[in-house]
């Protein structure tokens, strides 16, 4: 434990990866991030085949803030000899598998990731932070950030029966084979995942088999805001408006724009009602039914199966369905950090709703010697924009320019054609 670090990651996701690749060139910066995990995998129980990226490639680990910077996805293709193909191609969005494959390859070229490391818990040892790492033992650092990401979600009358007949899309591979021989399966939520498992049912099941029920709480199977002004709202101006409002307008602004991150690509419909409309060709309905305004009330076990009872929102009444499994596309949490902040709980300031404090450049409000900064864990304090994988390299630099305290990086002033707040910024 002689060496002390100036900052540890915890977690390797794309946002503490992309923090390793921008800390990487930094010359006399001694950084180190462990990732529990034996190598780099980016969700892999949704890793269907065909589902593309939602945000271009550019997004990568470093584009964003330096394009020069060796891990980029443009080096990625030149050091695999793919450029040519990649450049008639013409995509700018590219398969999940490819980004997850170039996210692995990045992280091999970093000698500061270490894999199958978990570090179970941080304290503050003669003005350090210490962390418990397993295997390894401690390490002391000057400063932290919490990559963690966040923990799959089930809606409340589901939680308890969660396993082989009710699982969370986050499982949704291992599952997959079980799912295309039961005859009744039911997905729940309308977002992307949602979305994705539905059409990879749809098309992978006999159009004889049984029955495909999709169900989510929402209104509609509506489409995800990909206008070019919609989408500056995924700009560091947007982040800055956003942290600078007050908590309860916070709050209430999130639920607001549920389209921004609750609802389904434009194309992922378009395939679905294209699959749908592929039954119909031979004459009939296909077996399948899609439900919006519906919600999940209760749930029981009868024997293997689920029975189900379900609540319209709109029209009120109640009905109830029994089906063989369940597959749950209700979305994330945020992780609670309790176990691992432990020992620095009551150091760390909380908003009214006791969630953690976090300043504009993503560092806890804390009574704590070093700085804890947090990635993926603030979208209550900066917005919708927390997972997004287009703001990961400029938060990262943001914070990589606070720990060295001096612009190692330097980031635009502005970055919207669209003024948030009052012109001139009298808000
Ligand atoms: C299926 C899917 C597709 C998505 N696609 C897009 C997209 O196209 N565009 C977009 O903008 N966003 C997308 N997102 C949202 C977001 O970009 C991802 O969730 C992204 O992975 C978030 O990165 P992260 O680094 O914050 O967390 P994660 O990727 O979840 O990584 C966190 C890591 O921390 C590790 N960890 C946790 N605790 C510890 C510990 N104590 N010690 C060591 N390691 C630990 C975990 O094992 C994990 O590997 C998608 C999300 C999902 C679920």
């Amino acid at each position: 434990m002689s060496e002390v670090l100036d900052l540890v990651g915890v977690g390797i996701g794309p946002a503490n990866l992309s923090l390793a690749a921008l800390a990487d060139p930094v010359e006399g910066l001694a950084t180190a991030f462990f990732e529990r995990e034996p190598e780099f995998s980016w969700h892999p129980g949704l890793m269907i085949e065909g589902a593309f990226l939602q945000v271009p490639f550019l997004a990568d680990l470093v584009s964003l803030v330096e394009p020069a910077n060796p891990l980029s996805f443009l080096s990625y293709l030149r050091d695999r000899g793919r450029l040519f193909p990649f450049y008639f191609a013409e995509r700018f969005h590219i398969p999940r598998t490819e980004y997850d494959a170039y996210c692995a390859w990045a992280s091999r070229q970093l000698d500061s990731c270490r894999f199958g490391r978990q570090v179970r818990g941080l304290s503050i040892e003669d003005g350090l932070f210490r962390l418990d790492v397993e295997p390894g033992g401690p390490v002391l650092a000057r400063n932290v950030v919490l990559g963690v990401g966040t923990a799959p979600s089930f809606p409340a009358p589901l939680a308890a029966l969660a396993g082989p007949a009710v699982l969370h899309s986050a499982d949704y591979l291992p599952a997959r084979d079980r799912l295309l021989t039961a005859d009744d399966v039911t997905v729940v939520g309308s977002g992307q995942s949602g979305a994705e498992v539905f059409l990879d049912l749809l098309r992978s099941r006999p159009s004889d088999r049984g029955h495909l029920r999709w169900l989510t709480r929402t209104a509609a199977f509506a489409p995800m805001e990909y206008s070019k002004l919609g989408l500056e709202q995924f700009t560091p101006d947007y982040v800055r408006f956003f942290h600078g409002l007050d908590e309860p307008t916070r709050d209430r602004l999130v639920p607001s724009q549920w389209q921004l991150y609750k609802a389904i690509s434009a194309e992922t419909i378009g395939e679905i009602y294209d699959e749908l409309y592929r039954r119909t060709v031979d004459g009939g309905w296909p077996r399948v039914s899609l439900s919006p305004g519906v919600e999940v009330t209760t749930a029981t076990r009868r024997g293997e199966r689920v029975e189900l009872g379900l609540r319209h929102v709109q029209q009120g009444g109640a009905a109830s369905v029994t089906t063989d499994a369940v597959v749950c596309a209700t979305g994330y949490r945020e992780r609670d950090l309790g176990d691992l902040l432990g020992p620095l709980a009551d150091r760390l300031e909380r908003d009214a709703s006791g969630r953690l404090a976090v300043t504009a450049d993503y560092r806890v409000r804390a009574d704590l010697p070093g700085a804890l900064f947090v990635q993926n864990a603030e979208r209550h304090t900066h917005g919708v924009g927390a997972p997004d994988l287009g703001l990961v390299a400029w938060r990262a630099a943001t914070i990589l320019n606070a720990v060295c305290g001096r612009v190692v990086y330097p980031l635009p002033d502005r970055t919207a054609f669209t003024t948030f707040g009052l012109p001139g910024g009298g808000g």
